[in-house]
Protein backbone atom coordinates (compact mmCIF):
# COMPACT_ATOMS: atom_id res chain seq x y z
CA UNK A 1 0.00 0.00 0.00
CA UNK A 2 1.44 3.60 -0.88
CA UNK A 3 0.15 7.21 -0.23
CA UNK A 4 -1.12 7.04 -3.81
CA UNK A 5 -3.84 4.49 -2.62
CA UNK A 6 -5.26 5.92 0.01
CA UNK A 7 -7.99 8.93 -1.57
CA UNK A 8 -9.85 5.65 -2.63
CA UNK A 9 -9.94 4.62 0.54
CA UNK A 10 -11.27 7.87 2.07
CA UNK A 11 -13.22 9.17 -1.29
CA UNK A 12 -15.15 11.42 1.49
CA UNK A 13 -12.22 13.22 1.69
CA UNK A 14 -10.41 17.03 -0.35
CA UNK A 15 -7.12 15.32 -1.79
CA UNK A 16 -4.83 16.68 -3.87
CA UNK A 17 -2.87 14.31 -6.41
CA UNK A 18 -1.89 16.37 -9.49
CA UNK A 19 1.87 16.15 -8.62
CA UNK A 20 2.75 19.87 -9.45
CA UNK A 21 0.45 20.65 -6.79
CA UNK A 22 1.76 17.85 -4.15
CA UNK A 23 5.19 19.11 -4.60
CA UNK A 24 3.66 22.87 -3.65
CA UNK A 25 2.07 21.80 -1.00
CA UNK A 26 5.27 20.13 0.31
CA UNK A 27 7.45 22.96 0.27
CA UNK A 28 8.10 25.82 2.84
CA UNK A 29 10.49 29.08 2.49
CA UNK A 30 13.14 26.75 3.20
CA UNK A 31 15.13 28.49 -0.11
CA UNK A 32 16.35 31.14 2.63
CA UNK A 33 19.22 28.87 3.12
CA UNK A 34 21.64 28.06 0.14
CA UNK A 35 21.75 24.96 2.00
CA UNK A 36 18.29 23.62 2.69
CA UNK A 37 17.70 24.82 -1.35
CA UNK A 38 19.94 22.19 -2.14
CA UNK A 39 18.99 19.67 -0.11
CA UNK A 40 14.80 20.14 0.16
CA UNK A 41 13.97 21.34 -3.54
CA UNK A 42 13.51 18.70 -4.83
CA UNK A 43 11.31 16.41 -2.06
CA UNK A 44 7.73 15.74 -2.12
CA UNK A 45 5.28 13.96 -0.66
CA UNK A 46 2.94 11.76 -2.98
CA UNK A 47 -0.73 12.97 -1.98
CA UNK A 48 -1.96 16.03 0.05
CA UNK A 49 -4.99 15.65 2.30
CA UNK A 50 -7.20 18.94 3.53
CA UNK A 51 -9.58 17.52 6.10
CA UNK A 52 -12.44 20.53 7.51
CA UNK A 53 -13.12 18.64 10.83
CA UNK A 54 -11.27 16.62 13.56
CA UNK A 55 -13.05 13.24 12.70
CA UNK A 56 -11.56 13.87 9.02
CA UNK A 57 -8.22 14.65 10.53
CA UNK A 58 -8.48 11.05 12.77
CA UNK A 59 -9.54 9.33 9.01
CA UNK A 60 -6.24 10.48 7.71
CA UNK A 61 -4.38 9.61 10.54
CA UNK A 62 -5.86 6.58 10.80
CA UNK A 63 -5.06 5.56 7.42
CA UNK A 64 -1.42 6.63 7.58
CA UNK A 65 -1.19 4.21 10.63
CA UNK A 66 -2.36 1.44 9.49
CA UNK A 67 -0.83 1.02 6.58
CA UNK A 68 2.57 2.70 7.97
CA UNK A 69 2.42 5.31 6.08
CA UNK A 70 4.83 9.37 6.96
CA UNK A 71 2.41 11.88 7.56
CA UNK A 72 3.73 15.83 7.39
CA UNK A 73 1.87 18.16 8.53
CA UNK A 74 1.06 21.89 7.38
CA UNK A 75 -0.13 24.63 8.01
CA UNK A 76 0.23 27.05 5.53
CA UNK A 77 4.15 26.68 4.53
CA UNK A 78 6.19 30.24 5.99
CA UNK A 79 8.43 28.12 7.80
CA UNK A 80 11.75 28.74 7.18
CA UNK A 81 13.65 25.89 7.86
CA UNK A 82 12.15 22.88 5.43
CA UNK A 83 9.79 22.19 8.71
CA UNK A 84 7.19 20.50 6.67
CA UNK A 85 8.77 19.29 4.01
CA UNK A 86 8.51 15.64 3.67
CA UNK A 87 11.24 13.94 3.93
CA UNK A 88 10.42 10.45 3.43
CA UNK A 89 7.43 11.36 0.95
CA UNK A 90 3.89 10.19 1.92
CA UNK A 91 1.06 12.16 2.84
CA UNK A 92 1.23 16.01 3.69
CA UNK A 93 -1.67 16.90 5.61
CA UNK A 94 -2.86 20.90 4.95
CA UNK A 95 -4.86 21.57 8.16
CA UNK A 96 -5.57 25.31 7.01
CA UNK A 97 -9.13 24.41 6.98
CA UNK A 98 -9.56 23.19 9.87
CA UNK A 99 -9.73 26.90 11.12
CA UNK A 100 -12.74 27.96 13.11
CA UNK A 101 -12.49 30.53 15.95
CA UNK A 102 -13.97 28.60 19.41
CA UNK A 103 -14.10 31.48 21.76
CA UNK A 104 -12.64 33.59 24.41
CA UNK A 105 -12.97 33.61 27.92
CA UNK A 106 -11.14 35.11 30.79
CA UNK A 107 -8.67 36.95 28.26
CA UNK A 108 -8.26 33.45 26.98
CA UNK A 109 -8.88 32.84 23.20
CA UNK A 110 -9.52 29.05 22.30
CA UNK A 111 -9.23 28.01 18.39
CA UNK A 112 -8.73 25.39 16.10
CA UNK A 113 -4.83 24.74 14.21
CA UNK A 114 -5.63 25.77 11.11
CA UNK A 115 -6.88 29.51 11.71
CA UNK A 116 -4.90 32.32 10.10
CA UNK A 117 -3.30 34.11 12.67
CA UNK A 118 -5.23 37.42 11.20
CA UNK A 119 -8.33 35.93 11.47
CA UNK A 120 -7.71 35.16 15.10
CA UNK A 121 -7.09 38.97 16.00
CA UNK A 122 -9.61 39.99 13.85
CA UNK A 123 -12.16 37.68 16.41
CA UNK A 124 -11.05 39.10 19.29
CA UNK A 125 -10.21 42.54 18.56
CA UNK A 126 -13.96 43.44 18.73
CA UNK A 127 -13.95 41.81 22.39
CA UNK A 128 -10.76 43.94 22.90
CA UNK A 129 -8.04 41.42 22.75
CA UNK A 130 -5.26 40.84 20.21
CA UNK A 131 -2.56 38.30 19.90
CA UNK A 132 0.35 38.85 22.27
CA UNK A 133 2.72 37.78 19.85
CA UNK A 134 2.36 38.14 15.44
CA UNK A 135 4.82 36.85 13.22
CA UNK A 136 5.28 38.82 10.22
CA UNK A 137 3.38 36.10 8.08
CA UNK A 138 0.54 36.99 10.15
CA UNK A 139 -1.38 37.28 6.84
CA UNK A 140 -1.11 33.54 5.80
CA UNK A 141 0.43 31.60 8.79
CA UNK A 142 -1.58 29.74 10.99
CA UNK A 143 -1.84 29.44 14.87
CA UNK A 144 -0.61 25.60 14.94
CA UNK A 145 1.93 26.49 12.70
CA UNK A 146 3.10 29.30 14.59
CA UNK A 147 2.76 26.78 17.47
CA UNK A 148 4.90 23.87 15.48
CA UNK A 149 7.67 25.94 14.02
CA UNK A 150 8.00 29.64 15.45
CA UNK A 151 9.25 31.18 17.71
CA UNK A 152 7.27 34.59 18.54
CA UNK A 153 7.35 38.25 16.77
CA UNK A 154 5.75 41.69 17.09
CA UNK A 155 4.76 41.95 20.53
CA UNK A 156 7.07 39.91 21.83
CA UNK A 157 9.13 42.82 23.49
CA UNK A 158 6.36 42.99 25.84
CA UNK A 159 5.07 39.15 26.33
CA UNK A 160 8.67 37.37 25.69
CA UNK A 161 8.60 34.34 22.87
CA UNK A 162 5.80 31.53 22.28
CA UNK A 163 7.61 29.35 25.47
CA UNK A 164 7.47 32.02 27.89
CA UNK A 165 5.26 30.33 30.69
CA UNK A 166 1.85 32.04 30.87
CA UNK A 167 1.32 32.60 27.03
CA UNK A 168 -0.08 29.06 26.18
CA UNK A 169 -2.59 27.91 28.21
CA UNK A 170 -3.42 24.51 26.87
CA UNK A 171 -3.44 22.31 23.83
CA UNK A 172 -5.36 19.53 22.12
CA UNK A 173 -3.19 16.62 20.57
CA UNK A 174 -4.39 14.01 18.57
CA UNK A 175 -2.12 11.06 18.33
CA UNK A 176 -0.80 8.51 15.72
CA UNK A 177 -3.00 5.04 15.76
CA UNK A 178 -5.41 3.41 14.09
CA UNK A 179 -7.63 4.23 16.76
CA UNK A 180 -6.48 8.25 17.28
CA UNK A 181 -6.80 9.18 20.55
CA UNK A 182 -7.38 12.98 21.70
CA UNK A 183 -5.55 14.39 24.89
CA UNK A 184 -5.58 17.94 26.41
CA UNK A 185 -2.20 19.29 27.79
CA UNK A 186 -1.96 22.67 29.80
CA UNK A 187 1.15 24.67 30.93
CA UNK A 188 4.21 23.57 30.51
CA UNK A 189 3.50 19.79 29.25
CA UNK A 190 1.45 21.57 26.57
CA UNK A 191 4.64 23.30 25.80
CA UNK A 192 5.99 19.91 24.49
CA UNK A 193 4.36 19.99 21.24
CA UNK A 194 5.90 23.67 20.50
CA UNK A 195 8.41 23.81 17.80
CA UNK A 196 9.17 20.36 16.98
CA UNK A 197 8.18 20.46 13.42
CA UNK A 198 4.61 17.97 14.23
CA UNK A 199 6.92 15.50 14.94
CA UNK A 200 4.81 14.55 18.70
CA UNK A 201 1.40 14.82 18.17
CA UNK A 202 -1.22 16.62 16.08
CA UNK A 203 -1.68 19.91 17.95
CA UNK A 204 -5.99 20.21 16.82
CA UNK A 205 -6.54 23.19 19.45
CA UNK A 206 -4.78 25.75 21.31
CA UNK A 207 -6.05 28.17 24.10
CA UNK A 208 -3.64 31.56 24.19
CA UNK A 209 -3.48 33.82 26.18
CA UNK A 210 -4.42 37.18 25.06
CA UNK A 211 -3.35 40.98 25.62
CA UNK A 212 -5.69 44.28 25.94
CA UNK A 213 -6.29 45.83 22.21
CA UNK A 214 -4.54 48.99 21.45
CA UNK A 215 -4.42 51.07 18.58
CA UNK A 216 -0.85 51.02 17.52
CA UNK A 217 1.05 54.10 15.98
CA UNK A 218 4.15 53.14 13.69
CA UNK A 219 7.42 54.63 13.02
CA UNK A 220 10.68 54.65 11.72
CA UNK A 221 13.48 56.67 13.05
CA UNK A 222 16.19 56.96 11.31
CA UNK A 223 20.03 57.70 12.33
CA UNK A 224 23.48 58.70 11.03
CA UNK A 225 25.31 56.88 13.41
CA UNK A 226 24.39 52.82 14.26
CA UNK A 227 25.51 53.19 17.47
CA UNK A 228 23.04 55.76 18.14
CA UNK A 229 20.07 53.91 16.42
CA UNK A 230 21.31 51.10 18.55
CA UNK A 231 21.36 53.00 22.08
CA UNK A 232 17.60 54.82 20.80
CA UNK A 233 16.01 51.08 20.22
CA UNK A 234 17.36 49.53 23.57
CA UNK A 235 16.23 52.58 25.44
CA UNK A 236 13.16 52.04 24.10
CA UNK A 237 12.85 48.51 24.62
CA UNK A 238 13.99 48.81 27.99
CA UNK A 239 11.78 51.98 29.05
CA UNK A 240 9.15 50.91 31.30
CA UNK A 241 6.90 53.85 30.44
CA UNK A 242 6.80 52.88 27.04
CA UNK A 243 3.81 50.83 25.94
CA UNK A 244 4.93 49.07 22.59
CA UNK A 245 4.40 46.00 20.19
CA UNK A 246 7.43 46.40 17.78
CA UNK A 247 11.33 47.52 18.12
CA UNK A 248 13.54 46.45 15.42
CA UNK A 249 16.96 47.84 14.09
CA UNK A 250 17.76 47.52 10.86
CA UNK A 251 20.99 48.60 10.00
CA UNK A 252 22.40 50.23 6.36
CA UNK A 253 23.01 48.96 4.04
CA UNK A 254 19.54 46.57 4.74
CA UNK A 255 17.35 49.95 4.52
CA UNK A 256 17.94 50.10 1.21
CA UNK A 257 16.58 47.16 0.28
CA UNK A 258 13.24 48.56 1.33
CA UNK A 259 12.02 49.66 -2.17
CA UNK A 260 8.87 50.62 -1.17
CA UNK A 261 9.97 53.23 1.75
CA UNK A 262 12.81 54.41 0.14
CA UNK A 263 11.04 58.16 0.73
CA UNK A 264 11.52 57.63 4.26
CA UNK A 265 15.15 56.32 4.38
CA UNK A 266 18.05 58.76 3.34
CA UNK A 267 20.73 56.70 2.02
CA UNK A 268 23.01 55.71 4.86
CA UNK A 269 21.02 55.50 7.66
CA UNK A 270 20.04 53.00 9.91
CA UNK A 271 16.48 52.88 10.87
CA UNK A 272 14.38 51.98 14.38
CA UNK A 273 10.93 50.24 13.73
CA UNK A 274 9.21 51.03 16.71
CA UNK A 275 5.29 50.02 17.10
CA UNK A 276 3.86 52.39 20.35
CA UNK A 277 0.89 53.08 21.51
CA UNK A 278 -0.78 56.58 21.14
CA UNK A 279 -0.13 57.42 24.59
CA UNK A 280 3.53 56.52 24.20
CA UNK A 281 4.47 58.54 21.47
CA UNK A 282 5.05 61.97 22.65
CA UNK A 283 7.71 60.17 24.83
CA UNK A 284 8.95 58.50 21.75
CA UNK A 285 9.78 61.43 20.01
CA UNK A 286 11.53 62.88 23.18
CA UNK A 287 13.38 59.71 23.09
CA UNK A 288 14.56 59.75 19.18
CA UNK A 289 15.50 63.91 19.59
CA UNK A 290 17.79 62.66 22.49
CA UNK A 291 19.51 59.86 20.25
CA UNK A 292 19.53 62.37 17.62
CA UNK A 293 17.16 60.67 15.54
CA UNK A 294 14.83 61.74 12.91
CA UNK A 295 11.67 60.70 12.45
CA UNK A 296 10.49 59.81 8.81
CA UNK A 297 7.46 57.84 9.07
CA UNK A 298 4.81 57.94 11.34
CA UNK A 299 1.22 56.49 10.47
CA UNK A 300 -1.50 56.13 13.04
CA UNK A 301 -3.74 52.95 13.73
CA UNK A 302 -6.51 53.90 11.49
CA UNK A 303 -4.07 55.20 8.74
CA UNK A 304 -2.33 51.43 9.19
CA UNK A 305 -5.60 49.87 8.55
CA UNK A 306 -6.70 52.34 5.58
CA UNK A 307 -3.37 52.16 4.06
CA UNK A 308 -3.44 48.31 4.14
CA UNK A 309 0.26 48.21 4.73
CA UNK A 310 2.01 47.73 7.91
CA UNK A 311 5.44 48.43 9.30
CA UNK A 312 5.45 44.99 10.74
CA UNK A 313 5.63 43.20 7.50
CA UNK A 314 8.96 45.19 7.40
CA UNK A 315 10.35 43.25 10.37
CA UNK A 316 11.39 39.78 11.33
CA UNK A 317 11.75 37.70 8.37
CA UNK A 318 10.09 39.78 6.19
CA UNK A 319 13.19 41.85 6.37
CA UNK A 320 15.30 39.11 4.42
CA UNK A 321 12.72 38.71 2.38
CA UNK A 322 12.83 41.98 1.67
CA UNK A 323 16.67 41.99 1.15
CA UNK A 324 16.14 38.75 -0.82
CA UNK A 325 13.50 40.07 -3.52
CA UNK A 326 16.68 42.57 -4.39
CA UNK A 327 19.30 40.21 -4.15
CA UNK A 328 18.78 36.44 -3.88
CA UNK A 329 22.53 35.68 -3.07
CA UNK A 330 21.54 37.06 -0.27
CA UNK A 331 21.21 34.91 3.14
CA UNK A 332 20.93 34.91 6.82
CA UNK A 333 21.34 33.61 10.45
CA UNK A 334 19.57 33.93 13.53
CA UNK A 335 21.16 34.41 16.71
CA UNK A 336 20.43 34.97 20.59
CA UNK A 337 22.40 37.72 22.18
CA UNK A 338 23.12 37.14 26.27
CA UNK A 339 21.08 39.50 28.00
CA UNK A 340 23.60 40.55 30.21
CA UNK A 341 25.73 42.21 27.39
CA UNK A 342 23.90 42.19 24.39
CA UNK A 343 24.60 46.04 23.47
CA UNK A 344 28.63 45.30 23.52
CA UNK A 345 28.49 42.22 21.67
CA UNK A 346 26.37 43.72 18.76
CA UNK A 347 29.26 46.53 18.55
CA UNK A 348 31.81 44.20 18.53
CA UNK A 349 30.58 41.99 15.68
CA UNK A 350 28.97 44.57 13.71
CA UNK A 351 32.84 45.90 13.72
CA UNK A 352 34.35 42.95 12.78
CA UNK A 353 32.13 41.28 10.21
CA UNK A 354 29.95 44.76 8.69
CA UNK A 355 29.69 44.90 5.57
CA UNK A 356 29.76 40.91 5.06
CA UNK A 357 27.40 40.51 8.09
CA UNK A 358 24.32 43.45 8.01
CA UNK A 359 22.83 43.84 11.19
CA UNK A 360 19.07 43.56 11.81
CA UNK A 361 17.55 43.11 15.63
CA UNK A 362 14.49 42.52 17.22
CA UNK A 363 13.88 43.59 20.27
CA UNK A 364 12.42 41.12 22.88
CA UNK A 365 11.81 40.01 26.72
CA UNK A 366 13.79 36.59 27.11
CA UNK A 367 11.46 34.17 28.74
CA UNK A 368 12.42 35.30 32.00
CA UNK A 369 11.39 38.33 31.63
CA UNK A 370 14.99 40.29 30.50
CA UNK A 371 15.22 42.57 27.53
CA UNK A 372 17.68 41.74 25.01
CA UNK A 373 17.71 41.45 21.09
CA UNK A 374 17.59 38.69 18.76
CA UNK A 375 19.87 38.53 15.56
CA UNK A 376 18.52 38.03 12.06
CA UNK A 377 21.41 39.67 10.39
CA UNK A 378 22.00 39.14 6.33
CA UNK A 379 24.61 37.36 5.29
CA UNK A 380 26.88 38.11 1.92
CA UNK A 381 26.72 34.55 1.23
CA UNK A 382 29.85 33.05 -0.81
CA UNK A 383 30.30 29.64 0.67
CA UNK A 384 28.96 27.19 2.91
CA UNK A 385 32.50 27.26 4.65
CA UNK A 386 32.75 31.29 5.49
CA UNK A 387 28.58 30.48 6.64
CA UNK A 388 29.54 28.04 8.82
CA UNK A 389 32.74 30.41 10.38
CA UNK A 390 30.67 33.88 10.54
CA UNK A 391 28.44 31.62 12.69
CA UNK A 392 31.21 30.09 14.48
CA UNK A 393 32.70 33.41 15.30
CA UNK A 394 29.12 34.61 16.62
CA UNK A 395 29.38 31.52 19.61
CA UNK A 396 32.86 32.45 20.10
CA UNK A 397 31.69 36.18 21.38
CA UNK A 398 28.78 34.59 23.16
CA UNK A 399 26.22 34.73 21.20
CA UNK A 400 23.51 31.34 20.30
CA UNK A 401 23.12 30.54 17.03
CA UNK A 402 19.75 29.18 15.82
CA UNK A 403 20.70 27.77 12.96
CA UNK A 404 18.54 28.47 10.00
CA UNK A 405 20.12 25.75 7.46
CA UNK A 406 19.34 22.66 9.24
CA UNK A 407 16.44 20.89 9.03
CA UNK A 408 16.41 18.92 12.26
CA UNK A 409 14.91 20.02 15.62
CA UNK A 410 18.06 19.49 17.38
CA UNK A 411 20.36 20.95 15.56
CA UNK A 412 18.46 24.38 14.96
CA UNK A 413 16.93 27.05 17.76
CA UNK A 414 17.39 23.87 20.45
CA UNK A 415 20.73 24.07 19.99
CA UNK A 416 21.97 20.69 20.37
CA UNK A 417 19.85 20.48 23.87
CA UNK A 418 16.39 18.89 23.27
CA UNK A 419 14.53 18.42 26.25
CA UNK A 420 14.27 14.83 26.93
CA UNK A 421 10.39 15.11 27.59
CA UNK A 422 9.78 15.73 23.95
CA UNK A 423 11.42 12.48 22.97
CA UNK A 424 9.25 10.58 25.47
CA UNK A 425 6.05 12.28 24.05
CA UNK A 426 6.90 11.40 20.69
CA UNK A 427 7.25 7.65 21.99
CA UNK A 428 3.81 7.77 23.54
CA UNK A 429 2.46 10.04 20.75
CA UNK A 430 3.49 8.73 17.42
CA UNK A 431 5.27 5.20 18.37
CA UNK A 432 6.00 3.95 14.71
CA UNK A 433 7.66 7.52 14.30
CA UNK A 434 5.44 8.42 11.03
CA UNK A 435 4.98 12.12 11.73
CA UNK A 436 7.62 14.38 9.86
CA UNK A 437 10.26 11.49 9.73
CA UNK A 438 13.59 12.57 9.94
CA UNK A 439 13.19 15.61 11.74
CA UNK A 440 13.63 15.18 15.36
CA UNK A 441 16.83 13.38 14.78
CA UNK A 442 17.83 11.34 18.05
CA UNK A 443 14.90 9.93 18.26
CA UNK A 444 14.42 6.53 17.32
CA UNK A 445 11.26 3.63 17.60
CA UNK A 446 11.44 1.80 20.66
CA UNK A 447 12.45 -2.15 20.33
CA UNK A 448 9.21 -4.50 20.25
CA UNK A 449 9.27 -6.34 23.69
CA UNK A 450 9.96 -10.13 22.76
CA UNK A 451 6.44 -12.06 23.31
C1 LIG B 1 8.75 36.19 5.47
C2 LIG B 1 8.73 35.37 6.73
C3 LIG B 1 8.59 36.02 7.95
C4 LIG B 1 8.54 35.27 9.15
N1 LIG B 1 8.41 35.92 10.34
C5 LIG B 1 8.33 35.20 11.48
C6 LIG B 1 8.14 35.85 12.75
O1 LIG B 1 7.98 37.05 12.83
N2 LIG B 1 8.12 35.05 13.86
C7 LIG B 1 8.20 33.69 13.79
O2 LIG B 1 8.13 33.03 14.82
N3 LIG B 1 8.35 33.07 12.61
C8 LIG B 1 8.40 33.78 11.48
N4 LIG B 1 8.53 33.14 10.27
C9 LIG B 1 8.43 31.68 10.23
C10 LIG B 1 6.94 31.22 10.00
O3 LIG B 1 6.19 32.21 9.32
C11 LIG B 1 6.20 30.99 11.26
O4 LIG B 1 6.80 29.98 11.95
C12 LIG B 1 4.74 30.66 10.98
O5 LIG B 1 3.96 31.00 12.04
C13 LIG B 1 4.50 29.26 10.51
O6 LIG B 1 3.10 29.10 10.27
P1 LIG B 1 2.58 28.20 9.07
O7 LIG B 1 1.11 28.07 9.23
O8 LIG B 1 3.06 28.70 7.78
O9 LIG B 1 3.29 26.84 9.45
P2 LIG B 1 4.00 25.76 8.53
O10 LIG B 1 5.22 26.35 7.90
O11 LIG B 1 3.00 25.15 7.61
O12 LIG B 1 4.42 24.70 9.62
C14 LIG B 1 5.44 24.97 10.54
C15 LIG B 1 5.74 23.68 11.32
O13 LIG B 1 4.67 23.40 12.19
C16 LIG B 1 4.16 22.08 11.95
N5 LIG B 1 2.71 22.16 12.13
C17 LIG B 1 1.82 22.84 11.38
N6 LIG B 1 0.59 22.68 11.88
C18 LIG B 1 0.70 21.88 12.97
C19 LIG B 1 -0.22 21.34 13.90
N7 LIG B 1 -1.52 21.60 13.84
N8 LIG B 1 0.26 20.54 14.90
C20 LIG B 1 1.59 20.27 15.00
N9 LIG B 1 2.50 20.75 14.13
C21 LIG B 1 2.06 21.55 13.13
C22 LIG B 1 4.57 21.73 10.53
O14 LIG B 1 4.72 20.34 10.35
C23 LIG B 1 5.90 22.44 10.43
O15 LIG B 1 6.91 21.62 10.96
C24 LIG B 1 8.63 33.86 9.08
C25 LIG B 1 8.78 33.22 7.85
C26 LIG B 1 8.82 33.96 6.68
C27 LIG B 1 8.98 33.25 5.38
Amino acid sequence: MNALDLPALAPELEWITDSTRVHKFSQDFNWYSPVLKRQLETLSAQVVARPKTQEQIARVVSLCSTHHIPLTLRGTGTGNYGQCVPLKGGVVMDLSAYNQFLGMKDGVASAQCGIRLIDLDKATKPLGFELRWIPSTFRSATLGGLYGGGFGGAGSITYGPIAAPGNVISVKVMSMGEMPQVHTYHGLDALLFHHTYGTNGIVLELEVAMAPSIDWSEFLVVFESFDKALSFANALSVGSGFVKKEVALIASPIVGYFTALQAHLPANHHAVVACVAPQSVVALKELAKQHMGLVTYEKTAQEVLASQRTLIEYTWNHTTLHALKVDKTLTYIQSGYDPQRYLEQVKQLESLLSPEVMVHLEFIRTKEGLVNCSGLQIIRYTSDERLQEIMQIHRDHGVQINNPHVYTVEDGKAGGQLNPEILRSKTQHDPLGLLNPGKLRTWSAPTPMAS
